[in-house]
């Protein structure tokens, strides 16, 4: 029996108030739930793992938006520059720059997120509060005119602990505030607060989130 993906998929959307996106979260999932979503009209999906997403991407209607929402090595940056609609989790100078140049071979420019890491999880990946801010002042960035930085992204820390988690949303919206005021005020693109997943997203919502990144609350569990 197929997962009631579209049942599931109505839920979540009427608990999302105007404006915030949902970016459905289809890694590890078959392309038949993804065309059941996408037959109820959701058209922007996320994967984490680049030869996925290439098949899925070669198969599936060409109006989808794919969002990367994973870790990106900068040698599988070429892959998804020709198509990827967005870069969600931009953690380096380095992965910034290699997408700048795979977009300016495509003649494109791709939308990006830089990921902060603010959850108390050990992870390697993901911008320190501090990393971010030098990134930025470092100015570098500037000279890509290929890529198209949109706002942050970030994961809460995977507890049930309701204040805590909402406390990251806060501090990520902060930062972003800071980052807006600093270095974007003048872009009206740098405008994405990505945050929210299925465990959290009703408190991202709250705190400020503008594009909530759902997969189990969509599709079940993932079958690795
Ligand atoms: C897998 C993943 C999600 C979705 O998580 P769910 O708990 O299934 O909603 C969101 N964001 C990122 C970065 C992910 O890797």
């Amino acid at each position: 029996m197929m997962y009631d993906v579209k049942g599931n998929l109505k839920q979540v959307i009427a608990r999302l108030p105007q404006g915030v996106r949902l970016v459905a979260i289809s890694k590890y999932h078959p392309s038949e739930y993804i065309v059941a979503a996408y037959e109820e009209g959701q058209r922007i999906f996320g994967e984490s793992h680049e030869q996925e997403l290439r098949q899925k991407h070669q198969t599936l209607p060409k109006d989808i938006e794919w969002h990367f929402i994973g870790h990106l090595q900068t040698n599988k940056v070429k892959y998804i520059a020709p198509y990827v609609t967005m870069i969600e989790a931009v953690d380096s100078l380095k992965l910034l720059k290699e997408i700048d140049k795979q977009a300016a071979k495509c003649g494109r420019v791709i939308d990006v997120l830089l990921e902060l890491h603010i959850a108390e999880e050990e992870t390697k990946y993901g911008l320190t509060p501090d990393a971010l801010r030098q990134l930025l002042a470092d100015g570098e960035w500037r000279q890509l005119s290929h890529v198209r930085i949109c706002g942050l992204m970030m994961m809460a820390s995977n507890v049930d602990d309701e204040a805590q988690i909402r406390r990251e949303f806060r501090l990520a919206h902060s930062l972003f505030d800071e980052v807006k005021a600093a270095y974007f005020p003048d872009a009206p693109w740098f405008c994405e607060r990505s945050w929210g997943m299925s465990h959290d997203y009703p408190i991202a919502v709250e705190e400020g989130s503008t594009m909530v990144r759902v997969g189990t609350s969509i599709f079940g569990p993932r079958l690795y």
